[in-house]
């Protein structure tokens, strides 16, 4: 009689479904060689301890268990980050919210996204700023707030205007370093630090205006495009992928869905 019951194999299952998101979250990032060490230490502790019931290393490795939990919340510190803000800033918490506050708020009213007239003005800005190679970062608020992040930089509260855009992002604006953030028809703030994604996927030629383009869309739901000083490429971002050497055609069609 092996023992097993459904309930085990529930178990089983629901460990291996567990095992291979943490694989899927982490496969892009440095963070994978880590899990799979933590893996190889499971197996190798499970043989010790359990299976060969060696007692001496078996204790040791015991005692080192016991601390796993600390230890794999140190290592793990960003993703485990991440994911909780991704929980806490996500569309349907913040509804939820919404909903026990009773409050209204812009970021959830479509009403408020971008109008045609905002991203013909966008899509303007972005074209002469690749014509010039003027380098630029503007990030699109989705339903997640970005407000966190516009702390960083200035506020500036002003309507998306085209020469309000490439005035900010000229290259002797006190404003042009850092990131844009648009919601709806108002530009928020600019000169804004977003995270940096630390994946070792993305292409060579690309610095660290788009590793913040893919960090704060790989962190909400908005979405991020950059004009590259270097080549005058407008690519866009989101949910942490880019589209790279995009038109202004296409970029205006994306800007209208607010998505890929
Ligand atoms: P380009 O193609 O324009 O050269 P790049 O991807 O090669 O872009 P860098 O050359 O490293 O990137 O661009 C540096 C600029 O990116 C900085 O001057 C700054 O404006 C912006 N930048 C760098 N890090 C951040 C960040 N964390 N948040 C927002 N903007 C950033
Ligand atoms: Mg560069």
């Amino acid at each position: 009689m092996l023992g097993i019951e459904l309930k085990d194999v529930i178990d089983i299952f629901l460990v291996a479904v567990i095992l291979y998101y943490c694989y899927q979250v982490m496969k892009t990032t440095r963070s994978v060689n880590i899990f799979y060490g933590v893996l190889i230490f499971i197996v190798f502790w499970i043989l010790i301890s359990k299976t060969l019931d060696m007692s001496l290393l078996g204790g040791i490795l015991d005692q080192l268990v016991s601390v796993g939990a600390i230890a794999l919340i140190v290592l793990f510190q960003d993703e485990i980050r991440h994911f909780l803000y991704r929980l806490g800033t996500h569309d349907k918490t913040n509804r939820l919210l919404k909903w026990f506050h009773s409050e209204k708020r812009n970021s959830l009213d479509p009403a408020y996204r971008n109008s045609s007239e905002d991203v013909i003005q966008i899509v303007r800005a972005c074209s002469n700023m690749s014509k010039q190679h003027v380098g630029a970062l503007i990030v699109m608020q989705n339903d997640q707030s970005l407000g966190d992040f516009a702390k960083t930089g200035e506020g500036i509260d002003g309507k998306v205007s085209q020469r309000l855009i490439e005035n900010i992002f000229f290259k002797n604006s006190p404003l042009h370093d850092g990131a844009m953030i648009i919601n709806g028809s108002k530009i928020v703030a600019a000169a804004c630090i977003l995270p940096i994604s630390h994946d070792i996927d993305i292409p060579k030629e690309f610095g660290l205006r788009h590793r913040a383009a893919k960090g704060i869309t790989q962190e909400t739901d908005s979405l991020a495009i950059t004009v590259s000083e270097e080549t005058g490429n407008i690519t866009a971002a989101y949910g942490g992928y880019f589209k790279s050497h995009i038109t202004t055609e296409e970029l205006e069609r994306l800007l209208m869905k607010g998505k890929f």
